[in-house]
C-alpha cells in the first residue's frame, strides 16, 4: 500500500501577509456599552459565533450583539494556534467557516482570488484541493478569510468586547449579563468553545512548580531541554519548535504508539453518513451508544506532515520518546513515569487537550441538565431542552453532531438547525405582534 507522506515544507506558512482590503480587526475598548436588548445574543465571537452570525444575517435576523472577551473575531483561536507557531490548519480547504447552504465566496475561491500573495507550496495545494485531493491551509489565508467573512455580514458592527457572567433563561426571554451590561434577548446561542485541559490534582500537591506550563503559555526561550506530555498536535508543534531552536525533547505518551492522522476526527463525521451514527430522522440512537462512539473517536492525533520530522529527530537522538507510559507526578523541570522512571528537562510542557464549554458556570444546572459532560440539547434545533430560548454551537453539540462538531466544518451543521430554528421563531413573533395591532 502506499502511504500518503506530505512534505514537511507545508508546515511553514508565512504569517501576517498584507491582504487588502481585511486590516485587523480593531478591537473595542468596551464603550459605548451593548445594546440592552436584541432579537439574538451570540456569546462567543470564535469560528463558530462567526458562522452563526453570517447565518442569522442571511436568514434576515439582524439585531444581533455578539459578546466575546477579546472583543475580536477567531481571536483566541488564532491566539492559539500563533502561540504554537501553527502556520498551517489540520482541516483542508473545503473545511471553510460560513453557512450550510449558501454559496457564499468560499475559503478555496478567497485563497484564488490573492494568487499573487500565495508561495509555489501554497499554490499547490489549492491545485490538489480542486482536483479533490487532501489540501493544507495556511493560518494566514484563513484569517484573513474569517476578517472578510466577518466584514460582509457586517460583524464587526454587532460585535462588543465583554465577558458574560450569566445566562438566565425566562417564558419569553432570556437575561444575559456581564460585569456592567445586561441584554434582554428573544434568544441566546452559546458558542464558547473548549478550555484548556488542566493537570489531574494528583500529578502535584499544592501550586503547580515553576518549570511546568501548559501549551497556552509562554515557553522559556532559554531551555535547552523539554519534557513534553500528550499525544496531539499541540504537543507535536511544542516538539518542533523546540527541536527548531536546537533544544533537546523527551517525549511522554501514555498510548503505546503515536497516530498520524490527517484531521482530529475520522473523516466520516464531517459527512451526514457519519452524523447519522449519533441519531437523526432515521433513528434514535442510544445515549450509551454515542458516549461509546465519542470516547472512541476523541482519540489525540499528529498530521501527517509531522511525521518525517519526528522520526528523523527520533533517529538521531535528539528526541526521546517515552511510549505507553502514564504520569506518576510532575514537578519542577521533571516527569515521573508510571514505570518508576523519572524523565527531566528545563521545562515540562503539558500538552492534555481541551474540555468543551457546555454552558456549566453561565445557565442554571437543570438548564443544562449534564450528562457525562455533555448538556441535553434538542436534536432538531441544538436548543437546550430545559431552556428552549438558548442554543448551543460548536464542541457542546458533540453528543448530537459526533465529534465533528467541534471543527469549523461542523460548526456548519450546526449553524443551518440554529439559524432556521430562530428565524422561524423571529417571523412568528413578528406576527404576533402585527396580530396584536
Ligand atoms: C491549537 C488548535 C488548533 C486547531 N486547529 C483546528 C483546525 O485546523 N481545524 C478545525 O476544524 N479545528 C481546529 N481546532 C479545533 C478548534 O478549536 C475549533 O475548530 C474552533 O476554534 C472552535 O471554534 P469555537 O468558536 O467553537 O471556539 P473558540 O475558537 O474557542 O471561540 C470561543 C470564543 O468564545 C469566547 N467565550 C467563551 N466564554 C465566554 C464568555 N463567558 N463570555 C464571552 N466570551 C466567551 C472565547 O473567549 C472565544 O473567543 C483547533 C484547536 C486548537 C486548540
Amino acid at each position: 500500500m502506499t502511504r500518503f507522506l506530505p512534505h514537511p515544507r507545508l508546515l511553514d506558512s508565512p504569517r501576517h501577509r498584507d491582504w487588502p482590503a481585511f486590516s485587523a480587526p480593531q478591537v473595542p475598548d468596551g464603550s459605548p456599552p451593548p445594546p440592552t436588548g436584541a432579537d439574538v445574543v451570540i456569546v462567543g465571537a470564535g469560528p463558530a459565533g462567526l458562522a452563526v452570525a453570517a447565518a442569522l444575517w442571511h436568514v434576515g435576523v439582524r439585531d444581533v450583539v455578539i459578546i466575546d472577551r477579546d472583543g475580536a473575531p477567531v481571536a483566541r483561536f488564532l491566539g492559539r494556534v500563533d502561540r504554537l507557531n501553527q502556520r498551517v490548519l489540520r482541516s483542508p480547504y473545503e473545511h471553510h467557516p460560513g453557512v450550510e447552504g449558501y454559496r457564499d465566496c468560499e475559503l478555496r475561491d478567497f485563497a484564488r482570488m490573492h494568487w499573487s500573495l500565495l508561495t509555489s507550496v501554497e499554490r499547490r495545494e489549492i491545485r490538489m484541493s480542486q482536483a479533490g485531493h487532501r489540501s493544507v491551509v495556511p493560518v494566514d489565508v484563513f484569517d484573513a478569510y474569517c476578517r472578510h467573512t466577518s466584514v460582509i455580514h457586517q460583524v464587526p458592527q454587532r460585535l462588543w468586547l465583554g465577558e458574560v457572567g450569566s445566562v438566565e433563561p425566562g417564558a419569553d426571554r432570556v437575561l444575559v449579563r456581564g460585569g456592567d451590561f445586561t441584554i434582554e434577548a428573544r434568544h441566546v446561542v452559546l458558542c464558547l468553545g473548549e478550555e484548556r485541559r488542566d493537570a489531574p490534582a494528583s500529578w502535584w500537591s499544592g501550586d503547580r512548580p515553576n518549570a511546568v506550563g501548559y501549551w497556552d503559555e509562554p515557553v522559556h526561550p532559554d531551555a535547552g531541554h523539554v519534557a513534553v506530555v500528550g499525544a496531539g498536535l499541540t504537543a507535536a508543534h511544542l516538539i518542533h519548535n523546540a527541536l527548531d531552536r536546537g533544544a533537546r525533547v523527551d517525549w511522554v505518551l501514555r498510548k503505546d504508539t503515536e497516530r498520524y492522522q490527517c484531521s482530529d476526527v475520522n473523516a466520516s463525521f464531517f459527512r451526514a453518513e457519519g452524523r447519522a451514527r449519533f441519531g437523526g430522522q432515521a433513528r434514535q440512537v442510544p445515549w450509551a451508544e454515542r458516549l461509546a462512539l465519542m470516547s472512541r473517536e476523541r482519540r489525540a492525533s499528529v498530521m501527517f506532515e509531522f511525521q518525517p520530522l519526528l522520526t528523523a529527530a527520533e533517529a538521531n537522538g535528539r528526541l526521546t520518546v517515552h511510549r505507553g507510559n502514564g504520569i506518576r507526578a510532575v514537578g519542577d523541570g521533571h516527569v515521573e513515569l508510571a514505570d518508576g522512571r523519572r524523565v527531566t528537562g528545563d521545562q515540562v510542557l503539558l500538552a492534555l487537550g481541551t474540555t468543551p464549554s457546555i454552558g456549566t458556570g453561565l445557565l442554571p444546572e437543570a438548564s443544562v441538565g449534564a450528562r457525562d459532560g455533555w448538556p441535553d440539547l434538542d436534536e432538531r434545533t441544538l436548543a437546550y431542552r430545559h431552556a428552549p430560548r438558548v442554543y448551543a454551537a460548536g464542541a457542546a453539540a458533540c453528543m448530537v453532531l459526533g465529534p465533528a462538531a467541534r471543527n469549523i466544518d461542523g460548526h456548519r451543521v450546526a449553524t443551518a438547525r440554529i439559524a432556521g430554528a430562530i428565524a422561524a421563531q423571529v417571523r412568528e413573533g413578528v406576527a404576533q405582534r402585527v396580530r396584536a395591532l
